[in-house]
């Protein structure tokens, strides 16, 4: 049975005075949910007070990014294992806007991969094709090719620790949700991708998230849908009384297989 993840991607937003007050209003609305892994992802600067209030609890510590080598002459980088030493236990890669803004490429984001795993980060590896692409009807097409490439050559016992988020680009921070059956038939199509990339064992267990939008209203839809395992969630992470809301509608029976 796949375990439902939740997790809160606060990009470029919260203070830590603002991320703790978050954390605590999160912690009274959250109480004990321990049938949903849930993470916060909060910028780099709030990392140690964040880790700091939610230890103990069952809330998980996530960065948002993170670089690829172990340490050396890279400005403004932070290192897997920097991330570790603050508690983190996973990390968003290849988010939309590192690739777009960024120019972050598949081969970028499966360096970064390696290192996450090596150092025991969990990677949520973020996937997702543009309006336009899908408009041209190649929306499989591109996100196969961004699976292919940032999670290539991974070790078989290692694929657990991985977590995909289809995140469609025309669906992030625009209000403009996939719609439930749009996301699982995607779902299902990365399931099938994983299938032929590993197999099908590893494609039945790996965890994956829908993220673009979602919101307390149609968190549980999504959610119901056969192959999405959670969600990754920015906007409406950044307030206690929403996210939370999301969380709860996770609490679901979860589906699919075990390896
Ligand atoms: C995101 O940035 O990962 C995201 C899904 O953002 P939003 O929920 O605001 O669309």
């Amino acid at each position: 049975m796949r375990k439902p993840i939740v997790a809160g991607n606060w990009k470029m937003n919260k203070t830590v005075a603002e991320a703790v007050d978050l954390v605590a209003g999160l912690k009274r609305g959250l109480g004990e949910i321990g049938e949903v892994d849930v993470v916060l992802c909060p910028p780099f600067t709030a990392l140690k007070a964040v880790g700091e209030e939610i230890s103990g609890t069952q809330i998980d510590l996530g960065a948002q990014n993170m670089h690829w080598e172990k340490s050396g002459a890279y400005t403004g980088e932070i290192a897997a294992e920097m991330l570790r030493e603050l508690y983190c236990h996973y990390v968003i890669l290849g988010h939309s806007e590192r690739r777009q803004y960024f120019h972050e490429t598949d081969e970028i984001v499966n360096r970064k991969v390696h290192a996450a795993l090596e150092s025991y980060l969990r990677p949520i590896v973020c996937v997702g094709e543009s309006l336009e692409e899908r408009e041209a009807g190649r929306e499989k097409e591109v996100v196969e090719k961004q699976l292919r490439g940032s999670l290539a050559g991974i070790e078989k016992g290692r694929w657990i620790d991985v977590i995909i988020a289809y995140e469609p680009v025309w669906a992030i921070g625009t209000g403009r949700t996939a719609t439930p059956q749009q996301a699982q038939e995607m779902h299902a199509f990365i399931r099938g991708v994983l299938r032929e990339m590993v197999d099908a064992g590893v494609a039945a267990a790996v965890r994956i998230q829908y993220g673009g939008s979602i919101k307390p209203e149609n968190a549980a839809e999504l959610f119901g849908q056969a192959d999405i395992d959670g969600g990754l969630v920015g906007g409406a992470s950044l307030k206690a009384v929403s996210f939370v809301e999301i969380v709860k509608a996770a609490l679901r029976p979860a589906a699919g297989g075990a390896v």
